[in-house]
Parts: structure tokens; C-alpha cells; sequence
């Protein structure tokens, strides 16, 4: 349910509804909009009446909200989200590129890529410590040892830092080392690590589980808005389907819909949605035509050595060709590109 005060509603008034919808055992969620406050009511199992807030002061219609997630929903905050990942914007006109290896393989090797992205415009790196991998016996990454190496990376070129968290026991080390805290395809449905991240402020990039429906991806990122934390940016990644000359089939669909469902921003991973190096480029464009306010790409000084996905990490050559592509597109689609 969602309760749209007046857009001359006193602070007062706003507070009235609040405690109204605490007393009913419920939960107000305020969304501050641009022309008027609305506040969302989540938990509400039994079923209240509208009337009961349509006559409180200040309240000017009470809509019930049919979609199975609310707080993530465009019903509940018609306005775009802006994610904001120190000082770099996702969800706004500019379009933001992460780029890094899959894995931190050694100080020298992640230093190396971080003034390769850097240099061709990318204001995040990315880089996995803790991986969870398929197979107990690939390469886990460096945990403690690999943070300190982004640590480093991100001192000597001031890109922002964003890795994946695997379990709720390394969440706290790992989000002291990042800027923007990865949930990857595996841990979707991790629930207790949401709510965990829920309860911190810290952004989250929320990756789309390899056979989840958009639906599920909107509602893990329900977990995490419905504890507080607002600061999630969505990630398609490709889903599993009978096609196997890709690892995974990229979904573009998922971009305008969830545009239109949700308020929340949208970035593509075509690494891991084609599995391939030379079809990331064509698809980082689609991406970014189709809606998409960035895109993650994996990036390596040496492909053919890597520790996890090198066949589908671009070298710098190709990285730095593809970003001039990016670039001519980003006016063509009204969006700006560093
Ligand atoms: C990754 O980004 O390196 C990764 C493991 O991705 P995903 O969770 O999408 O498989
Ligand atoms: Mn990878």
C-alpha cells in the first residue's frame, strides 16, 4: 500500500501517517519524491482499509500495490534512484564503466589493469578476493591478501573499489575494503546475506542469479531496500539457456522491463553474459542502447593467463578499442561517457 501525502503536507502531518501505520503493526517506509512525499506500508499481512489513512490530514489517496515487490518498484518512487558510489553516479545521464579482472591475481597484475582501465575512462575496478567458484579445486582468490592489493590499486589511481561478498562472515572485512559491495549470481537467493547488507548503507551491486526470473532478482533486491539500505544497483549477467556456443544467453529484455518495473539502476556484465572476449563489445553497446546506465567488464593485461575467465577478459588493446566505441555512442543515446 502507498500512501501519497499532499504536496503541501507538514512535516507534522508525515509523522502522524508514520506513527498511524506503526500502530497498525505495519511498517512505513518514507519515499521522499520530487514533487510530494508518498510513504510506502510493507507487512501488511491482514488486510487494512485505505480509509483508515485517507482521512489523516496531509493524505491525499491511498493505492494498494499488486506487484509482489513494492519498495523496489516505480509504483511506490516514480523517479529514477540515484546510486551514488563515492561520488560516482549510477542512475543518472552519465554512463559509469567497471572494469577489472574476474579474479586479484597479484599486486602487480591488479595495479597493471587499474591504470589500464583508468586510463580509457573507467571510474571503478573490479576484481574478486573471495570467489565462489563452480569447482572446489579452481583458484578462490586471495581473500584478505587480494583486498589489500585493490587497497593499493585504488590508493595509486583513484578508481573505487568493487569485489564480491561470498558469505555473511567475511561481509564486514570486505566491505571495509570496498566501495560498492558485489552479490554475485550464486548468492541471489542468499537471503540472510540481503538482509545483512540491508541493514548497512554501503552500496550494493546485485547480480541476477543465472535461472532467476526478473521477478526474483526485483524481489532479492526487495530484501535489501525493505531493511534500509536504498543503495542497489542491478546487474544482468546472462541467464542459462539451451544455447551453448555462449556460457550464458544475455538477456536485453531485462533492461527496458526492468526500467519500467523498477526505479532502481540497471548495468549489464556481457563478460559473464557471453563468455567470449571478442562478442563483449557488441554486446556492451547493446547494453548501453537497450537502457542499461553501465556495464562491468572484465579486463586483463594478460588473457591467456589467467587465473578464471581469461577467454572472455579483453586485453588492453581491445579494452581501449572498445571504449572508443562507447564513447561515440553514449551522445547518440543522450547519455555521457569519462
Ligand atoms: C564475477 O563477476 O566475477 C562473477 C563471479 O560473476 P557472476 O556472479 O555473475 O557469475
Ligand atoms: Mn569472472
Amino acid at each position: 500500500m502507498l500512501i501519497m501525502m499532499r504536496l503541501d503536507a507538514t512535516r507534522q502531518e508525515i509523522e502522524n501517517v508514520k506513527g498511524k501505520v506503526s500502530q497498525f503493526g505495519f511498517t512505513a517506509h518514507e519515499i521522499p519524491g520530487v514533487q510530494r512525499v508518498a510513504i510506502g506500508v510493507t507487512g501488511n499481512k491482514a488486510k487494512v482499509s485505505p480509509d483508515n489513512f485517507l482521512v489523516l490530514p496531509g493524505v491525499v489517496d491511498v493505492v494498494s500495490v499488486s506487484k509482489p515487490f513494492k519498495l523496489v518498484g516505480r509504483d511506490f518512487k516514480p523517479e529514477n534512484t540515484i546510486v551514488d558510489v563515492g561520488g560516482v553516479l549510477f542512475g543518472g545521464k552519465e554512463l559509469q564503466v567497471i572494469a577489472g579482472p574476474c579474479s586479484v591475481e597479484s599486486k602487480e597484475q591488479i595495479l597493471d589493469v587499474a591504470e589500464v582501465v583508468r586510463n580509457s575512462g573507467a571510474k571503478l575496478l573490479r576484481g574478486g578476493a573471495f570467489k565462489p567458484r563452480s569447482s572446489p579445486y579452481a583458484f578462490q582468490g586471495l581473500k584478505l591478501e587480494g583486498l589489500e592489493f585493490l587497497k593499493r590499486a585504488a590508493e595509486k589511481t583513484g578508481l573505487k573499489i568493487v569485489t564480491e561478498v561470498k558469505d555473511t562472515e567475511t561481509l564486514s572485512v570486505v566491505a571495509e575494503y570496498s566501495d560498492l559491495l558485489q552479490i554475485g549470481a550464486r548468492n541471489m537467493y542468499n537471503f540472510s546475506l540481503l538482509e545483512k547488507i540491508g541493514e548497512m548503507r554501503k552500496p550494493v551491486l546485485l547480480k541476477r542469479g543465472f535461472s532467476s526470473t526478473i521477478e526474483e532478482l526485483l524481489m532479492a533486491a526487495e530484501y535489501i531496500v525493505s531493511k534500509g539500505n536504498y543503495n542497489v544497483i542491478l546487474c544482468e549477467r546472462g541467464i542459462r539457456t539451451f544455447e551453448t556456443y555462449t556460457r550464458n544467453t544475455l538477456d536485453l529484455n531485462a533492461i527496458p522491463l526492468i526500467k519500467k518495473l523498477s526505479h532502481l539502476p540497471i548495468i549489464v556484465d556481457p563478460s559473464h553474459g557471453t563468455g567470449a572476449w571478442d562478442l563483449v563489445p557488441p554486446m556492451a553497446q547493446a547494453s548501453l542502447a537497450a537502457g542499461a546506465d553501465g556495464v562491468m567488464i572484465e579486463v586483463h593485461t594478460h588473457p591467456e593467463q589467467a587465473l578464471s575467465d581469461g577467454y572472455q577478459s579483453l586485453s588492453p588493446e581491445t579494452y581501449t578499442e572498445m571504449m572508443k566505441q562507447l564513447r561515440k555512442l553514449a551522445p547518440v543515446i543522450q547519455r555521457s561517457l569519462s
